[in-house]
């Protein structure tokens, strides 16, 4: 158990002048009152009190708050009243306890009224003495820490109440360690399961993201060295549980898919110039990610928080997050009001630290007052708790037109969901926003009370990218339908041109087929689709082959007979693989997880073969381009994460053809080439192309073109090639 000397060593240590007399009376008439009382875990209660006290003098904060601390639940919990406070501790502490105290149980009033009732006194109480909700939070975090011992039910209970009304009083306060602790402790306490399945996936990434982070930090501390900029310290975190867990739910990813899983942050001393400097060496080492800069320094937010923001690519291509600030932000974005409160009076003479006071008490009254104002002429308490919690953590916005029209929308929402509110129209030409008269970007989260005002043209068209940056269903809905419908149309058209590229070849009229409806329509109903442009499309998507369409079309005797293949032996394949080629991978050989009918295109600056790891990039108007995974592209393609889609490759009854092209380099001997192609055919392997050079310095360059079906039948042909006598080296090369 803690010793009340203990405490009071703290309280000195920072305030030599403290009256610790008071803090020791108070400790011996809480030990008193609460004397032969029990914690659930059957520790004498006295140890509550103590504990909390203990918060508020690490806080820093004065004796008459920790004598508080001690005496907190006094009233509550026994039958000591208000006036005997006031007569032992005068009225400034009898204030505190007041404020701290719930409303007696009055039995005919429902168990949220009573909830509603006591939030309401506390949030008055706290607005008159910010030391009231100091004490509060301290009093719930020690709650919060103990929990073991309580029902499940009491658990959750409890927990829930945290989240919804105390950690979200810390954020307004600024108070981000004590948030950042009540919110990890109610998702721990609400949802024991997913805690746990989600602290096991992280502590398995632990070592690789642990080692990462050294890195990065050992990179940072070169560089701000190497350029002269001072810093105090580089922290850095594998980001919070709670913070975590809200994340991959609200965007449905898994731990693979978040990248910024790791945070750091650069302490610098206290000169603002030193964060921006800090800045531009981040900024020079990795490239940062457009529009997740922020300047929390030159535009402070509402709780005095202020910081840089920026998040940048790594060096895998995995974006993370990273903090600069001075010493003394830094102590007010941990501390919030508590650090204000210390800093202004340990430093000033008594006139100014009343002022001091004063200017803080003014800033708590900014920060809470709207809670209760909302609410004044409401009388309903059960009301109240609702519209406290939508203030405190409101699921819904408001904005207006800037007609002044209201449109309540889900928080989270961004101009695209505002523009589809409107109208369908006004979402699909949407180029842009003004909020508040300023130009933002389209994924700009909407605040409450903003005025919006959606630019339109008349020939844009929605973007895939918009799917991650909406909320609404409506919004969401309408894209996807706009897209399938893109989709189709581009497919269409794609399926048009195929089959008059294939009925050319066939030295047919394509009007004669593509005119006809009827006949498509005769066609596109044999497989089983009710119209003609059903069919096109599926020749778009590459599930339909237009040879194949044609010999339905011919009939089997002239089809044979009007067959081009017939006619070139031995390349069968041709007009087969020359759809392939423009339909890009055809046949369904990569599949898009969770969508159906994309057109993928395989990247040319990497050519991926099937087997290989391979990732897939939205490219607008050419469908999903599937690089690589190590394509030294894909780097910079990190930078719009959105974009990138999760593909593999389709396991295939038919095994697909693809063409790598590979390029030995030999001694300069006779043969080399016949050797080399002999070496291919030997392994049954189709050749497309090859052709052989020498260079200045007397080097045979000899380059073929296999058809390969994958990864493993291409490793079989370098090795092949790389055991014929002369050959240097085999490399592959892309287009
Ligand atoms: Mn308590």
């Amino acid at each position: 158990m803690i010793r009340i000397e203990d405490i009071i060593e703290k309280v000195e240590a920072n305030r030599p002048s403290a009256d610790t007399d008071l803090i020791r009376r108070s400790y011996f008439f809480s030990a008193m009152h609460h004397r032969g009382q029990k914690r659930a875990s059957g520790e004498p209660y006295l140890i509550h009190p103590l504990e909390v006290a203990d918060i508020l003098a690490e806080m820093k904060l004065d004796e008459i708050s920790v004598s508080t601390g001690l005496l907190h639940d006094v009233v509550e919990d026994t039958l000591v009243d208000l006036e005997t406070i006031r007569k032992y501790f005068g009225d400034e502490i009898t204030r505190l306890v007041d404020g701290l105290t719930k409303i007696a149980t009055i039995s005919n009033l429902s168990k949220e009224k009573q909830q509603a009732e006591n939030v309401r006194k506390m949030v008055l109480a706290m607005i008159t003495d910010v030391r009231v909700v100091l004490i509060k939070l301290a009093d719930r975090l020690h709650n919060m820490r103990t929990m073991q011992f309580l029902k499940p039910e009491k658990r959750a209970r409890i927990s829930q109440e945290t989240l919804d009304i105390y950690a979200p009083i810390a954020h307004r306060l600024g108070m981000g360690k004590v948030r950042s602790e009540l919110e990890d402790l109610s998702f721990q306490n609400l949802y024991p399961h997913e805690y746990k399945k989600l602290a096991n996936e992280v502590e398995a990434r632990r070592a690789e993201l642990e080692a990462a982070l050294s890195k990065i930090k050992e990179t940072i501390r070169a560089k701000l060295i190497e350029n002269d900029v001072p810093f105090v310290e580089i922290q850095s975190r594998v980001k919070r549980l709670y913070s975590l867990w809200k994340k991959l739910r609200s965007r449905k990813l898994t731990i693979e898919q978040i990248y910024d899983l790791i945070a750091v942050r650069v302490i610098t001393p206290n000169d603002k110039k030193c964060c921006y400097l800090a800045l531009s060496v981040i900024h020079d080492i990795w490239t940062p990610v457009p529009e997740r800069f922020k300047d929390w320094i030159a535009i402070p937010r509402d709780n005095m928080y202020r910081s840089l923001h920026t998040s940048v690519i790594g060096d895998g291509g995995q974006a993370f997050e990273v903090q600069i600030r001075t010493e003394d932000m830094h102590h007010i974005a941990e501390e919030g009001v508590a650090a204000h409160w210390k800093y202004k009076e340990s430093k000033l003479g008594r006139q100014e630290e009343d002022e001091n006071l004063d200017e803080l008490r003014r800033t708590v009254e900014k920060l809470l007052l709207p809670l209760v104002e909302t609410t004044e002429d409401n009388e309903d308490s059960e009301d109240f708790i609702e519209s406290l919690k939508l203030d405190l953590y409101p699921k819904d916005v408001y904005a207006f037109t800037p007609m002044g029209k209201v449109l309540q929308l889900p928080r989270g929402s961004t101009p695209i969901d505002f523009a589809y509110a409107i109208h369908s129209e006004v979402g699909d030409k949407c180029t842009g926003a003004k909020v508040n008269g300023r130009i933002v970007p389209l994924r700009y989260e909407i605040q409450n009370g903003d005025v919006i005002e959606i630019l339109t043209t008349s020939n844009s068209k929605p973007s895939r990218d918009w799917l991650n940056h909406v909320v609404t269903s409506k919004a969401r809905s309408r894209i996807r339908h706009w897209i399938s419908e893109q989709q189709r149309r581009e497919s269409i058209e794609l399926g048009r041109k195929l089959l008059e590229k294939e009925a050319d070849r066939f030295r047919l009229s394509p009007k004669k087929l593509l005119g006809n409806d009827d006949e498509l329509k005769r066609i596109a109903n044999e497989y089983g689709l009710s119209r003609g442009e059903d069919l096109l499309a599926s020749i778009g998507y590459g599930k339909t082959l237009p040879r194949n369409v044609l010999a339905k079309h011919l009939g089997a005797e002239r089809f044979a007979e009007l067959d081009p293949e017939k006619k070139k032996e031995g390349t069968l394949q041709t007009g087969f693989k020359a759809v392939k080629k423009l339909i890009g991978l055809g046949e369904d050989a990569i599949i898009v997880k969770g969508v159906d009918n994309l057109l993928t295109t395989r990247a040319r600056c990497c050519n991926p073969l099937r087997g290989e790891p391979i990732i897939g990039y939205i490219s607008l108007g050419k469908g999903i381009v599937v690089h690589n995974r190590n394509c030294k592209n894909v780097k910079s393609l990190m930078v719009n994460r959105d974009r990138i889609v999760d593909v593999e490759w389709a396991k295939s009854e038919k095994e697909e053809i693809q063409s790598v092209r590979l390029l030995a380099t030999t001694e300069n001997r006779t043969g080399m080439l016949a050797g080399i192609t002999n070496a291919i055919a030997e392994i049954k392997t189709g050749i497309r192309d090859a052709r052989a050079n020498v260079s200045k310095d007397d080097i045979g360059l000899i380059e073929v073109t296999v058809e390969v079906f994958d990864k493993k039948h291409l490793d079989k042909v370098v090795s092949s090639i790389e055991q014929v006598p002369g050959v240097i080296n085999v490399e592959r090369v892309n287009f």
